[in-house]
């Protein structure tokens, strides 16, 4: 039996450990097991599965994510609680310690010669560095192939946003580009300690298939050009990209596109083509 923290042991542990929950490190820590139950749930994890989870915290969800006899590889960069981290899991899941292994470090930066070979990412992401930590790890580590991430409901929206919304931009090409994203389910603000001000939700990822990381870099380079300008036609906002607006019209035409059109309105399919052009 692994037995999940509730508001009473988190404020416990960070009391313990001297805590103070820092905003730069988006530390809301949650504290309601049903929410942790819900998150693994949705995860899908089975016993046998290797979880990465980035940012692990107190404990919360690496506890519920281990009661499913997963294996869990948890980067952390804060060194008190990644120090922390296994006793925790050995008072309240002794019987699943063995399968907890924890890397201080910062998972922008991490390499997967740390990590192994993780099928599933889940986590609680740190809000402000939610979407360049996804990224990181799907171009860092090819054995992620799903995942399931908790992350301010407005960049939930955006990750999952397709061609022709407001809100539709770099990431959701970006993340299109490795799979599918969609948003699974909204969670109040009322589960976390401290209460953050801003709503969370659910995003769960499929990886799909893509093809060479030198398409990546080029295609990656295209959609930031495309959206830094984005109230100007593709024409204009890749003439830096393309050398000049003139090529930019070229390329664009030679794939198809018109070249008044804005970057919104693509999707990674017409970008892949309009990188494949140059
Ligand atoms: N998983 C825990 C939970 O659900 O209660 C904590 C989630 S909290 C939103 C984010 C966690 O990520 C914190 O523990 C914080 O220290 C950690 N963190 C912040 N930036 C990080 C980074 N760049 N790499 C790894 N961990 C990070």
């Amino acid at each position: 039996m692994v037995e999940l923290l509730g508001p009473a042991e988190i404020r416990g542990l960070a009391a313990e450990l001297d805590v103070r929950p820092t905003k730069k490190l988006g530390q809301n820590f949650v504290h309601d097991p049903n929410t942790v139950r819900r998150i693994v749930e949705l995860a899908n994890v089975a016993p046998g599965d290797v979880v990465l989870e980035v940012g692990p915290g107190l404990g919360s969800l690496t506890l519920g994510l281990l009661a499913t006899g997963a294996h869990v590889v948890a980067v952390e960069i804060d060194p008190k609680l990644a120090e922390r981290l296994p006793k925790t899991v050995a008072e309240r899941g002794p019987e699943v310690a063995g399968n907890l292994d924890v890397v201080g470090a910062d998972a922008m930066r991490v390499t997967r010669g740390e990590l192994g070979e993780p099928t599933a990412l889940v986590a609680n992401l740190p809000y402000n560095v939610a979407v360049p930590v996804v990224l990181h790890l799907l171009a860092e580590v090819p054995s992620l192939r799903k995942g399931l991430v908790m992350v301010q409901t407005e960049v939930a929206d955006r990750m999952a946003a397709g061609p022709g919304s407001r809100i539709y931009g770099v990431p959701s090409v970006k993340l299109a580009w490795y799979g599918s994203a969609r948003k699974v389910a909204a969670v109040p603000r009322s589960v976390f300690w401290p209460v953050p001000n801003v709503d969370s939700a659910l995003v769960a990822f499929e990886r799909g298939d893509t093809t060479a990381s030198e398409d990546r870099e080029l295609l990656f380079g295209l959609v930031d050009a495309a959206f830094s300008q984005r109230r100007k036609t593709l024409r204009a906002a890749l003439a830096g990209w393309a050398g000049s607006a003139e090529r930019a019209g070229e390329l664009l035409t030679a794939a198809g596109i018109d070249p008044r059109t804005r970057g919104e309105q693509l999707d990674v399919h017409d970008f892949a083509r309009i990188a494949a052009a140059r």
